[in-house]
């Protein structure tokens, strides 16, 4: 038995996207558009993401993760295999809780050594051959997600055989959908048969309780309800959005419709990879759409915005009965946090009137960065 006290026990966070390689580069490009972002600040960290590169920072990622108190990440890593290899190596050493994939791009890549046919062919298999050697790895600890990066970069083959693997694997799929108006454009010209952008990835069979799809932020009603029918999961991204000026999502009429979603940090388009970060974002989102008329909703009390980033996330990995909540017989993927930190007057107790909507509204609108104390894994601390 351990006494904590006047600390505070919470179920671990969930980040249901983040990109391993992009993380040196978070906070840089606000405003810029996606695909110009991109080219400028991403593909050249992703380029040179070998695995020496990856072996010094998917450690030192996995302790930023712990100490933001995210013990569950859903990541994007880069083309190279080897480097994949690395990043779960120190997932595993680690401790956290990762669900980790190769990207997949077969059009508008980064590497410019090979045709797009040899791509294609060379994708598939060592995605398949990384799905083999880590998925389910440490009793389900590592989880591999098939990661076609986005329709602008993948051909319609290359989605379908990605999806066709997920489905064979019972491993993941992930991918990005419809974060900006110009990645949206984009689509509309390289599928012009597709109903919608949304139609792209359900001609592909990438639509599946398993799909975790990023951002959905521009999307039709008939793309949320057959979200909402296929199960797909989307990663609510709204500190990367805000950050790269790509939109506000309409999350009441998502969770009014019955849409499954989670928060992510989506780094390096996300500054920060705090999830309390992104449910603060988030928040100020929905307040502004309220304010201005456009939300359906009122604005979200600080404890749904904890649900969506820890038992939401959970559960649209599958993983709900094992954790996203402190419970009896789950695995004890908890943080602890220091609600002292977040006072406005160091050392000036607040009112005896705190409860737990008031310690976690401060650990959302008043974070400070030494106030989470401790993030546990299946009840092991994980470095930080
Ligand atoms: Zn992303």
């Amino acid at each position: 038995m351990v006494d904590l006290r006047p600390w505070v026990v919470m179920p671990g966070l969930v980040d249901l996207h983040a990109h391993l390689p992009q993380l040196p580069n978070a906070g840089v490009g606000a405003g810029m558009h996606l695909l110009a972002w991109l080219e400028r600040y991403i593909f050249p960290l992703e380029r040179a993401f070998d695995e020496a590169t990856a072996e010094q920072l998917a450690p030192a990622a996995f302790r930023a993760f712990a100490r933001a108190g995210t013990t569950t990440v859903v990541a994007y890593g880069a083309i190279w295999q080897p480097s994949l290899d690395a990043c779960f190596r120190a997932a595993e050493a680690h401790g956290i809780r990762a669900v980790i994939g190769k990207v997949m791009m077969d059009r508008l890549s980064y590497d410019t050594q090979l045709e797009p046919n040899e791509v294609l062919e060379l994708s598939l298999r060592q995605s398949a051959e990384l799905c083999e050697r880590w998925d389910g790895r440490d009793d389900g600890r590592l989880r591999y997600a098939f990661t076609p990066r986005f329709a602008v970069s993948c051909s319609a083959e290359m989605l379908r055989e990605s999806a066709r693997l997920a489905v064979a694997t019972g491993a993941y799929w992930q991918t990005h959908l419809a974060e900006d108006r110009g990645e949206i454009q984009e689509v509309r010209k390289l599928f012009p048969d597709a109903l919608d952008y949304t139609d792209v990835y359900d001609r592909a069979g990438g639509l599946s309780p398993r799909a975790i799809l990023a951002h959905a932020i521009h999307l039709s009603d008939r793309e949320i309800a057959r979200l909402v029918e296929s199960g797909a999961v989307v990663a609510h991204c709204p500190a990367s959005n805000l950050f790269l000026a790509s939109g506000a999502m309409p999350l009441g009429r998502y969770l009014a419709a019955g849409m499954r979603v989670g928060l992510g940090s989506d780094v390096a388009a996300g500054p920060d990879v705090s999830i309390f970060g992104v449910m603060r974002a988030g928040a100020y989102t929905q307040n502004a759409l309220h304010g201005m008329g456009l939300g359906s909703t009122a604005a979200m009390p600080p404890a749904a915005w904890l649900r969506l980033g820890t038992l939401g996330g959970a559960e649209a990995l599958g993983l709900g009965d094992r954790m996203g909540s402190v419970e009896d017989g789950k695995e004890a993927d908890l943080i602890v946090v220091d609600p002292s930190a977040t006072l406005p007057l160091p050392g000036v107790q607040a009112s005896a009137d705190d409860g737990p909507d008031e310690i976690l509204s401060r650990l959302i609108y008043r974070p400070h960065p030494e106030m989470i104390r401790g993030a546990w894994v299946r009840g092991r601390l994980l470095p930080a």
